[in-house]
């Protein structure tokens, strides 16, 4: 059972959304094939109970930090989320503010929607 961090509400539902800001590097293994995403690690900032929860904690911490939602791909070339300024992905780690929807408990935890609300530039490490 997890605790929603903004409306302390203990939930038995499955389904959670956890607010996570990874360290990622894309992958681009050449200009045809799928993008990988390599994790380096996460620093979670919060479990909630609905995904409107958990969008009122990514849109207190956007304006902690000065920058928009961007609701990002994976691409070799984003848009940074405080600067705005394009930068490379591919290239070296950077920051990504990202939304997933779980359920389960491991072994069977199941990842259900992931979405990259931001990517930071390296220069605008949040
Ligand atoms: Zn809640
Ligand atoms: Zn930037």
């Amino acid at each position: 059972m997890d605790t929603c961090l903004k409306c302390e509400a203990a939930s038995d539902a499955d389904t959670r959304w956890e607010v996570i800001l990874e360290t990622q590097m894309c992958i681009w293994e050449s200009p045809t094939s799928m993008p990988e995403v390599d994790i380096q690690f996460g620093d979670g900032i919060g479990t909630y109970c609905s995904e409107e929860h958990a969008m009122v904690a990514v849109n207190e911490y956007l304006l902690l930090v000065g920058a928009d939602a961007q609701w990002s791909d994976v691409r070799p070339i984003e848009t940074c989320a405080c600067c705005h300024k394009d930068f490379d992905t591919t290239t070296s780690w950077h920051k990504v503010l990202t939304l997933i929807e779980e359920s389960g408990e491991p072994p069977d935890l199941s990842i259900g929607t992931v979405e990259y609300v931001a990517r930071f530039c390296q220069k605008c490490v949040p």
